[in-house]
């Protein structure tokens, strides 16, 4: 349902909250915030108002080894300087706060335990060493290496207080495929075991893995559209598993086209050293 026009026409009816739409942007602070960042936040902050709706603004601060504070307040900075706004975030707060990742890590936690506790997760504390050597395929959408069957237990024990300090992954079920229908080029399928396997939902530093982090604040802001780049619509089916397994309704999906340079033909990225969206920062 497209709220907009309707809430135009009797502006004193209040949007029922289980259908306005509620949008996020979420950047992760591991670099200064390039064009294609702004290409995908800039395209959900104008769904969020185009909707009449709210949007949240997130800070994925969650991986220490990547992540500054620096980099958080100039992704703010940045975005306030191009024009968007936000309803609820870190720099305003808000019902749904904290918005920091990195202050949340008891949510996650208790989610991990909810997994845990159902057996559909794992401790999985093989090196990479060790990944390397048993892997026997790869992803037949990004042919990264799937994690191989042979290192996850025969057996899954359903425990109440999993271990922080070790990675979890989750089991993802055999012959499945999970399809889904993205706002703006329709239906994905994707088939588990062979365009993605068990995933990590938590790190050996004490952190949640960032399928687990995201599905556990979409859901608790109550975001009813997802929209990001096209290169997590992988993502978005392990996304939906967890979604499945934790009884969960799943937003909807909108996945934006990765922004190419034009020079390199690579897609922007911080590994790609693109230029930072804001000249200012190349000094910085
Ligand atoms: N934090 C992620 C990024 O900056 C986006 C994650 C998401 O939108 O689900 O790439």
């Amino acid at each position: 349902v497209y709220l907009g026009s309707r809430m135009k026409a009797s502006p004193q009816l209040p949007a029922s909250p289980s259908t306005a739409y509620r949008g996020r942007i979420a950047p992760t602070p591991s670099g200064w915030l390039h064009h294609g960042h702004a290409a995908t936040f800039l395209t959900a902050w104008k769904r969020a108002r185009d909707a009449n709706g709210s949007i949240v603004y997130r800070d994925e601060d969650i991986d220490p080894d990547r992540c500054r504070d620096s980099y958080s307040i100039g992704a703010i900075e940045d975005l306030r300087l191009c024009g968007l706004d936000w309803d609820e975030g870190p720099d305003i707060g808000g019902p749904h706060a904290p918005y920091r990742q990195s202050e949340r890590i008891i949510l996650y936690y208790d989610t991990l335990k909810t997994l845990a506790q159902q057996g559909v997760v794992y401790p999985s504390p093989h090196s990479r060493k060790e990944i390397t050597k048993a892997h026997t395929a790869r992803s037949t959408v990004d042919q990264s290496p799937l994690f191989p069957s042979i290192l996850r237990p025969a057996e899954i024990v359903p425990c109440d207080d999993p271990d922080p300090y070790i990675p979890w992954r989750f089991r993802v079920p055999a012959g499945r495929s999970i399809s889904f229908i993205d706002g703006r080029t329709g239906q994905h399928s994707f088939s588990t075991n062979k365009d993605f396997s068990d995933f990590l939902v938590w790190r050996r530093e004490g952190v949640p893995a960032y399928e687990l982090a995201v599905v556990v604040d979409d859901h608790a802001m109550e975001i009813t559209e997802v929209v990001r780049g096209e290169d997590l619509l992988l993502s978005t089916a392990r996304q939906i598993l967890l979604y499945d397994a934790l009884g969960w309704t799943p937003p909807n999906w909108w996945h934006c086209p990765l922004v190419m340079d034009p020079e390199t033909g690579q897609r922007l990225s911080k590994s790609n050293r693109s230029l930072p969206l804001h000249p200012h920062r190349l000094n910085q």
